[in-house]
């Protein structure tokens, strides 16, 4: 539907009723998670998946595991 993505957060807005829309794409293991809502935007947002999901990013803890 879209273009390839960037790997990282991005906030955009649908056509229908402005939903703002959150997708966070992980460069490592394309892991893809998408949250809608103004509220729940937002709270995403606040929460920093990169910064969460860097602790859980499967490519980056094989590293880990090892040390
Ligand atoms: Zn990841």
């Amino acid at each position: 539907m879209t273009g390839p993505w960037l790997p990282g957060l991005q906030v955009r807005r649908t056509e229908y009723g402005q939903t703002p829309v959150a997708d966070y794409l992980c460069g490592a293991c394309l892991h893809h998670e998408r949250v809608v809502g103004r509220r729940e935007v937002e709270d995403f947002v606040i929460a920093g998946p990169t910064t969460e999901h860097r602790d859980n990013c499967p490519a980056t803890q094989q590293g880990v595991q090892a040390a």
